[in-house]
């Protein structure tokens, strides 16, 4: 056991002596001080666990000493009895006001005073284990925001523990006026369930606990876990209640973000397919009961990926961010937008009256996407495609809903005039054709199953073919032909042109290399490309590297552009300069179906074209037409003008023929000279001299071309092999085939 020291300060050395001799010198270290300075310097020194003062000291006197023990840090709690004299009661008062432990009076009993230590030092053991424990528990109650409370049913009295007082910025730990006062703190909200509750815990005795909000005077709310049970009172009258009270807020707002995270999404923290889901039901079930409609927009970014690819995912992403930045601000209230995955957002609109209502919110969606997006200091224009579905017109549960307006999104991708689409019954078959004709392509691509056939471009006057169109066929087997007006523009939207665009270039300029070793030098090859491909990356680059493998001139080259592909759109980007490098190469680009669309002078004399091939609809009536004459004669004056060459598509029969002779059209090309044909026919076409002798057709045409017509007879080609038409070609005739 460890010895304990006790300091004993007193001036006369007979006490001293005699204390030493009363204690047992096993059990206890005795350091002594004759006077109040030296009993004050060894206790700094040896921090004694006892100590043993006499009032009446030389220097400084025993109160004083008691007084700055008191006041060291170490001196806080060590035991100090004063000896005084028996009937000195104002010394007794004055030692305990300056934190005195206890006193011994004098003449001192020698055969108590061990006892009175050891009592003294046990009391206070137990008290500094006391405290020791008290603020271990204070600690633990701190880290955990933990705090007792009680509510004494006699004087009424709401005692809290300093913590409580602590977490709610309360001014003291004592409140008169009990359960009210308790009440007081709960948020409004949650006053009368928690009174319910302790009402019936005072009668049932049973434990409750809560989970409330206390509000606090500051206004901030606190969520707290309330518990508690009577405690058994000698009064059972007025019974006790008492409990704790743990601040759980930090818990509350962790769980309150786990469910955000669940239920938004992480990068625009709109409302992802779970919650989107959810409130769809709910909005279903609502329009429901009201007799209202509830509107869904599913909406889809144009050429998101492109963006992504060409600028970075941060840039992707800060659009995203922005667009959802634009449709929260848009929506009402009770409305929703929810990011679907991707650049897919949804919007359901709340107790829709009519159809009406839904186009007036549809054109603010549109609206928000006539204005440019800056993105890391790019400005950036960005379209979006919206399928609108309603219920319950269109759909009886939240998935058809969304799978319809997903449909009519796909619509309206496809629409020319409008970014928005309404879904109709049509639209689903037609949506089904789509998706099976899209799964078709893709194998068709992986198998291979794509040829050309190529239809001759020649010279009216002399008869000559000057070039080929490439045009490309879906073999497709015993199935039903599907041309490619109807397949294209799948592959265009689903990507799958890029690859199959590439396959035609490639496939082409090789057979353009392969008639050039056997049969005529100067023959020029053309190719249909569509906006998405001419566009993408690398496409020069590519056309470069083919032209250079097959040893092939870029001026025998010819690229084939829709009007409409030629209007810049501002999505597309810098076309301008694609169609430049390309010009550069020597490749020549003709603009296909010319009259059609809505390509402009300015862009006819600053793009660099070299053709321009008359859509067949104008051809077609001439000469009966007038109108029609008119344009196509004002086409070949306006080229002409421009130094561009003229290509008539479409030319079916001699009258045509002879009239865009007659205008000076420089090419034709149509199924009155040769349908688009397999192969080996178009070498037959190209081997044969007898092109020529469509000089003296136009030339004689004027009395024999009709009868010419009519003795005609057919090639009847057929894919991968033979033509593709059962009708009946002079050239057939000529080359007799
Ligand atoms: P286009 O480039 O204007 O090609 C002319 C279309 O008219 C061809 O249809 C051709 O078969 C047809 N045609 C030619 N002469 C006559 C005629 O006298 N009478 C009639 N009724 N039709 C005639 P096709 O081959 O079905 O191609 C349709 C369109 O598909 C093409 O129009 C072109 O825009 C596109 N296309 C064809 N092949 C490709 C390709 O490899 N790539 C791309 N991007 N588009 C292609
Ligand atoms: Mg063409
Ligand atoms: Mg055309």
């Amino acid at each position: 056991m460890n010895r304990k020291s006790i300091l004993v300060v007193d001036d006369d050395e007979m006490t001293r002596l005699l204390i030493r001799q009363s204690l047992s010198e096993s059990l206890y270290n005795i350091i002594e001080a004759e006077n109040g300075s030296q009993g004050l310097s060894l206790f700094y020194e040896q921090s004694p666990d006892i100590v043993l003062l006499d009032v009446q000291l030389p220097e400084l006197n025993g109160f004083e000493v008691c007084r700055r023990i008191r006041e060291s840090l170490q001196g806080k709690d060590v035991p100090v009895v004063m000896i005084t004299g028996s009937d000195d009661t104002a010394s007794i008062d004055k030692a305990y006001q300056l934190g005195a432990t206890d006193f011994i009076v004098k003449p001192i009993n020698w055969s108590l005073i061990e006892h009175h230590i050891r009592y003294i030092l046990r009391a206070s053991y137990y008290l500094e284990s006391l405290k020791k424990s008290e603020k271990r528990l204070e600690h633990a109650q701190h880290i955990a925001r933990l705090g007792h409370w009680e509510l004494d049913g006699t004087d009424g009295c709401l005692l809290l523990s300093r913590q409580i007082a602590e977490m709610c910025s309360l001014p003291g730990t004592l409140f008169g006026h009990g359960l009210d006062y308790l009440i007081a703190l709960i948020h409004p909200a949650d006053r009368l369930f928690a009174r319910n509750i302790f009402i019936k815990a005072l009668s049932n005795g049973k434990a409750f606990s809560l989970d409330i909000r206390l509000k606090l005077a500051n206004q901030s709310l606190l969520y707290v876990q309330l518990q508690g049970r009577r405690l058994e009172s000698r009064n059972s009258a007025s019974p006790v209640l008492s409990g704790v009270i743990q601040d759980v807020t930090e818990l509350k707002r962790s769980q309150h973000r786990l469910v955000h995270i669940a239920h938004h999404d992480a990068l625009t923290d709109l409302p992802n397919r779970i919650l989107f889901h959810q409130q769809l039901e709910r909005a279903m079930e609502r329009a429901k009961r009201r007799d209202r409609k509830v509107a869904l927009l599913f909406i889809d970014l144009d050429r998101f990926k492109n963006i992504n690819d060409s600028l970075g995912h941060e840039i992707g992403d800060c659009l995203l961010r922005e667009v959802a930045a634009r449709f929260r601000r848009e929506i009402r209230n009770y409305d929703m937008v929810a990011r679907l995955g991707g650049d897919e957002f949804a919007i359901i609109l709340d107790a829709v009256e009519n159809v009406q209502e839904a186009l007036h919110f549809i054109q603010r969606i549109v609206a928000l996407f006539e204005q440019p997006f800056y993105l890391n200091n790019k400005m950036l224009y960005v379209e979006a495609s919206i399928g609108i579905s309603l219920y319950p017109d269109n759909a009886s549960s939240g998935e058809e809903l969304l799978r319809n307006a997903d449909m009519a999104m796909y619509q309206a991708k496809r629409a020319e005039l409008h970014h928005f689409s309404f879904y109709s019954a049509d639209l689903t078959e037609s949506t089904i054709r789509r998706w099976s004709l899209e799964n078709g392509l893709r194998k068709a691509l992986e198998n291979n199953d794509f040829y050309l056939l190529y239809q001759p471009k020649v010279e009216p006057g002399s008869g000559h073919i000057v070039g080929v169109e490439a045009l490309i066929r879906w073999d497709r087997g015993d199935k039903p032909v599907i041309l490619p007006s109807e397949f294209i523009p799948v592959a265009e939207e689903t990507g799958l042109l890029i690859p199959l665009g590439r396959w035609v270039i490639q496939q082409a300029v090789s057979q353009l290399r392969s008639w050039q070793k056997t049969l005529c030098a100067e023959l020029t090859i053309a190719v249909n490309v569509s906006g998405r491909q001419l566009y993408s990356d690398q496409f020069t680059d590519y056309v470069c590297s083919v032209l250079e493998k097959e040893g092939v001139s870029a001026s025998l080259l010819e690229i084939e552009i829709t009007e409409d592909h030629l209007v810049p759109k501002k999505r597309d980007g810098d076309c301008q300069e694609t169609l430049r490098k390309l010009s550069e190469l020597g490749i020549k680009m003709s603009i296909d179906d010319f009259g059609t669309g809505y390509s402009s002078l300015s862009q006819l004399k600053n793009l660099p074209i070299s053709t321009l091939k008359i859509d067949k609809s104008f051809v077609d009536h001439i000469p009966d037409d007038e109108q029609d004459v008119a344009i196509v004669k004002s086409i070949l004056s306006l080229a002409k003008n421009l130094g561009l060459e003229v290509v008539a598509e479409g030319v079916e029969n001699a009258q045509q023929l002879a009239c865009l002779h007659g205008y000076g059209c420089d090419l034709i090309q149509g199924y009155f000279y040769s349908k688009p044909v397999p192969v080996d026919q178009i070498e037959a076409l190209l081997e044969s001299d007898k092109c020529k002798w469509l000089k003296s057709c136009v030339d004689t045409e004027s009395t024999q071309g009709e009868a010419r017509l009519d003795r005609s007879i057919s090639v009847n080609p057929s894919p991968k092999g033979l033509g593709e038409s059962g009708e009946k070609s002079i050239i057939s005739e000529a080359i007799g085939k």
